[in-house]
């Protein structure tokens, strides 16, 4: 049996317990499944490549931001991926994981100075506008280091989609992207430039979209916006379709991957131009898991809590966004159900898993995993409460790897450094 599954009564990835796990590396710990990101990326590639005729197979960026550990990474270099970076260290961290430079896409809000001549001295694929003062100073970089940088304009195209306002991206008043009369005039602009070559447009209109009908909503609005700049005689070759692609966290109705290739190859393939796309959470969400460890139980004015030793700072989803994940004991897996509030240690009332949520019996020293943490789970993490962050373990068949260690005092205090008018 791959992934995660019961054997025995006990909780496995692949063949590997997960108790095994929290005995060699302790508690809290990510743990992640090679099979699973194997497994996702198949699955959106094969869609595609049954769909699309092969010499237009779109370049898969994986939006690294959704977990940027350097053996995930590797991984999904192995598998043929490429990426999308959005800061300078998440591009140190595509080109030591080996990504060819011409398969990078640099994207980002607020590139700076610095962020911007290392994505030119990769060479990377192309970089996603998102002002004007990005793109004059682009140009003044790339004119500095003698080169000619390819760019694609963001487009905010006021369509919405995403499963809730925090993770939505592409609707009015949301800051990414330029409307597209901004768009237009970005193209006007990068016309009289002499180191960028406008080539195309980039939309990314939020995530955990599992309608393709916002996706085809999205898609006509980019075919009219790209019929509209070319009647102006502007180039179109590149079209960066972005991410979105939803995974399991509760009972959702995911994207019909068959059907959004369908979309593409309808409203997307006839631009003639080559098409990019982005995802993140799909490639990684669902390999994942915190693996913790209950602490203590306590009654209080009538609700059961389990204190256990991840926290808030660990996975930060259900604190910053009210996410729901799935939550698991490792062992005694068909205990009676008893409603229980699951809280981390962290000093903050939000700093809680679920609340009242029906669970196997569970007792201090037990195990628990937290679901659906491969995304947007330890690239989030903090040191709040000088909490060192947890190691990540890779899993694949009964291959197991520490791809992080855990953090240690020293690491987490060295940085510090009292005034020695103090001392
Ligand atoms: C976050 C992000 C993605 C990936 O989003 P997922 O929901 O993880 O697929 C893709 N592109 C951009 C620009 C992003 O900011």
């Amino acid at each position: 049996m791959s992934g995660f599954h019961e054997q025995n009564g006990v909780l496995c990835l692949d063949s590997v317990p997960l108790s095994d796990i929290a005995k060699k590396y302790g508690t809290p710990a990510y743990v992640y499944s090679a099979r699973v990101i194997r497994d996702q990326y198949d699955a959106l590639a094969g869609a595609l490549q049954k769909t699309l005729p092969a010499n237009r197979q779109p370049l898969l960026c994986y939006a690294c931001k959704a977990n940027s550990n350097l053996g995930i990474l590797k991984l999904l270099q192995s598998l043929g991926s490429s990426i999308e970076v959005v800061s300078g260290g998440e591009l140190k961290r595509a080109l030591k994981a080996g990504f060819a430079p011409e398969k990078i896409v640099m994207e980002g809000v607020g590139k700076t100075e610095e962020e911007i001549l290392a994505g030119l001295r990769a060479r990377v694929h192309q970089f996603n506008i998102e002002s004007f003062g990005e793109l004059d100073l682009i140009n003044r970089l790339a004119g500095q280091e003698k080169q000619l940088a390819d760019v694609v304009f963001r487009l905010n195209p006021d369509v919405g989609g995403a499963a809730y306002k925090k993770i939505s991206t592409g609707s009015k008043g949301d800051k990414f992207g330029l409307a597209p009369e901004r768009v237009l005039e970005g193209f006007a602009r990068a016309q009289s430039m002499e180191h960028v070559r406008a080539l195309g447009i980039f939309t990314h209109i939020g995530s955990q979209i599992t309608e393709t009908g916002s996706f085809e909503a999205l898609f006509k609005k980019i075919a009219d916006f790209v019929g509209l700049l070319r009647s102006k005689e502007y180039e179109v070759s590149r079209l960066d379709i972005g991410g979105g692609f939803p995974i399991q966290y509760q009972d959702e109705d995911l994207l019909d991957l068959d059907s959004y290739a369908n979309a593409v190859r309808e409203h997307i393939l006839p631009l003639d131009t080559e098409i990019i796309m982005e995802p993140g959470r799909y490639l990684v969400g669902n390999a994942g898991v915190l693996l913790t460890k209950v602490l203590y139980e306590k009654e209080s004015y009538g609700e059961d809590f389990l204190v256990v030793d991840g926290a808030m700072n660990d996975l930060m989803r259900p604190a910053l966004y009210g996410a729901w994940h799935g939550i698991e004991p490792v062992a005694n897996r068909d205990a009676a159900l008893h409603p229980y509030n699951i809280v981390g240690p962290v000093c903050e009332s939000s700093d809680v898993f679920a609340k009242q949520r029906n669970l196997p019996e569970m007792k201090p020293g037990d195990l628990a995993v937290i679901r659906t943490a491969g995304a947007y789970g330890v690239c989030m993490a903090s040191n709040y409460n000088t909490r060192p962050l947890p190691p990540e373990i890779l899993v694949d068949g009964d291959k197991i790897a520490l791809i992080r260690a855990r953090q240690s005092y020293e690491d987490l205090l060295g940085a510090d450094i009292i005034p020695d008018w103090l001392v």
